[in-house]
């Protein structure tokens, strides 16, 4: 630096060819990432918010066991009509409850004991009050009676409800996507993520002539008059709430065997039936799939509960065990299907490991992004899997920090970045611990030690730390907490007296102790420099051709700038 100052008159801008090391997946997409000087906002949160996001007293003092739906379907009224117990377990001594309904939903009845009992409703919540001390570990079951017509998708699966649709041959095809909005949506139950029950039993009564499918097994089937049917299914695992999930519809069902280590499982398939034919072919990826995710991150946690992909009336959803299906049978250019893929992947990161707060959903959709990339290094090695993550990387906003406010569920899809960012999240710690190794037995650690367990992003953090023996919450807090990407500035300056090119560097937009190391290309050679936020220098050969920084192994953006202008920022 100091003899650079004295020189500043007599340097010589150089320029250099910049290759573009990256980007031959690109078509005609922007090539620039985006970093916006402006933060996206948050809505103003309310009591309704906290009411849902919120783990107040009136919700950790009980823990469900156990939830019964038997619900019967009007589709010509388009609404339900029936009951949910809900089993759980006082975790002290109670007398109130808080449920959650959504407020457009009719409750006639809350039963406890064989009477009736006092509930108040407060927006899309509702505070059941016993008649008796309920005392703590005592197990206790209320029924609460219900009916309405549930919120319709405007657009399933973001914008969730109920998707009331008819098939080519007009009969009616019928599901629900509530991930985003909550199961209480359209049933009762304790609606925070932090709670999943152990199980769960699903009777859903629909017209006759049309199948039901749910999560789980299929218990039974029982004719109810003339015109009606129930289907009871049993799910036998912990199950997030908005996966609790129906398809009603004309269904055929076929099976394909999936073998792993000398047991056959069976993969259930649910189809309208113009597209059995196509789905025996096309559903013969998803065992490819299924033995590397269980390859990558352990075993599926189902099979007792089945796999199962069901045609859907909207794209897709991770209803766990019954996944939802609706890329109408369409590979990509890569030669796969990205709905089977990703939807498959939430099998492990969402439903096996979940989150307790939206704050951390990019443990979910990150990590199933992730997983897409990583399947696509499998198929069409490492070079795929980089270009797949920086057509991703393309798509990153940037407007908020990644883990946003908890207690109040909040998440909103038109916010990609836990998609997009937790993937390259991941791609770029893998490229800063630099050793597959120690990267891929953090991963599939995290899914094998939380396994039906509720995380935050804490918990990842700490692995990380425990299985690098070094502390990466620089990374993290960047990355986490930080909206802003890491900006690589550099400067390329011609040091007539030394007769050298220097290259000035360092991170901006970073954390003090920031240290993410990234590549360059010297000439032809990649070589990993060490950036921090103080400027650091070196002396490239003079006779070096190139420069260009990496744009693959490592998300940030770059600038380049002439020397005054990179002192001064
Ligand atoms: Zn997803």
């Amino acid at each position: 630096m100091k003899t650079l100052r004295l020189k500043m008159k007599n340097y010589v801008l150089l320029v250099f060819s910049v290759v573009l090391v990256s980007s031959c997946s690109i078509f005609g997409i922007n090539t620039k990432r985006s970093a916006p000087k402006k933060a996206g906002k948050y809505p103003v949160f309310t009591e309704r918010d906290s009411l849902k996001g919120f783990l107040n007293e009136n919700r950790s003092c009980f823990d469900v066991n156990y939830y019964n739906l038997d619900i019967e379907f009007d589709v010509d009224n388009k609404s339900i009509d029936g009951k949910v117990d809900i089993h759980f377990t006082a975790q002290r001594n109670l007398s109130l409850i808080q449920l959650d309904l959504y407020e457009n939903m009719i409750i006639s009845k809350v039963e406890f004991e064989g009477h009736s009992l006092n509930y108040s409703r407060k927006y899309d919540a509702f505070f059941v009050t016993f008649d008796r001390e309920i005392k703590a570990k005592e197990n206790v079951k209320v029924t609460v009676y219900y009916n309405g017509q549930p919120q319709k998708a405007k657009k399933a699966p973001w914008d969730g409800g109920f998707v009331w649709k008819k098939d080519n041959s007009k009969k009616p095809w019928i599901g629900v996507a509530c991930e985003l909005d909550g199961a209480s949506l359209w049933w009762p139950l304790k609606d925070h993520l932090s709670d999943e029950s152990d199980s769960a039993s699903m009777s859903f009564t629909v017209p006759q002539g049309l199948f039901c499918v749910s999560n789980g097994q299929l218990e039974s089937r029982k004719l109810r008059g003339e015109s009606k049917e129930t289907f009871t299914w049993k799910v036998s695992n912990p199950i997030n709430h908005y996966n609790i999930t129906f398809y009603i519809g004309n269904y055929r069902t076929f099976q394909i065997p999936y073998e792993k280590d000398g047991i056959t499982h069976q993969l259930t398939y649910y189809v309208l039936p113009q597209n059995v034919k196509t789905a025996k072919s096309h559903f013969r990826q998803t065992n490819d799939m299924l033995h590397f995710y269980e390859e990558t991150f352990g075993d599926y946690q189902w099979f007792d509960d089945g796999y199962k992909l069901v045609e859907s009336p909207f794209a897709g959803m991770e209803h766990q065990s019954a996944i939802a299906y609706g890329d109408k049978y369409k590979n990509n250019y890569r030669g796969f299907d990205y709905i089977i893929l990703h939807e498959s992947a939430h099998e492990w990161w969402g439903n096996s490991v979940s989150v307790g707060d939206f704050a951390d959903i990019w443990l979910h959709e990150g990590f199933a992004t992730y997983s897409e990339a990583l399947y696509v290094e499998e198929i069409s090695g490492y070079k795929a899997y980089l270009n797949y993550l920086y057509t991703y990387s393309l798509y990153i906003k940037n407007k908020k920090p990644m883990v946003g406010p908890r207690d109040v569920k909040y998440w909103t899809y038109k916010d990609s970045d836990p998609y997009m960012k937790g993937a390259l999240t991941l791609h770029s710690l893998r490229s800063t611990i630099n050793n597959d190794k120690v990267f891929f037995d953090i991963l599939k650690t995290f899914h094998i030690e939380n396994s039906r367990k509720i995380v935050t992003s804490n918990d990842f953090l700490k692995l990380v730390n425990l299985k690098t023996g070094q502390n990466y919450n620089w990374f993290f807090t960047q990355f986490l907490m930080n909206r802003k990407p890491p900006k690589f500035n550099y400067s390329l300056v011609y040091n007539q007296e030394k007769k050298t090119i220097v290259l000035y560097y360092k991170w901006v937009n970073v954390n003090s102790n920031f240290k993410m190391p990234i590549d360059v290309y010297i000439g032809n050679k990649l070589t990993r420099i060490y950036p921090t936020n103080e400027t650091k220098e070196v002396d490239l050969p003079v006779n070096t051709q190139e420069f260009a920084v990496d744009k693959l192994n490592f998300y940030m953006t770059i600038q380049e700038y002439d020397f005054e202008d990179f002192s001064a920022e």
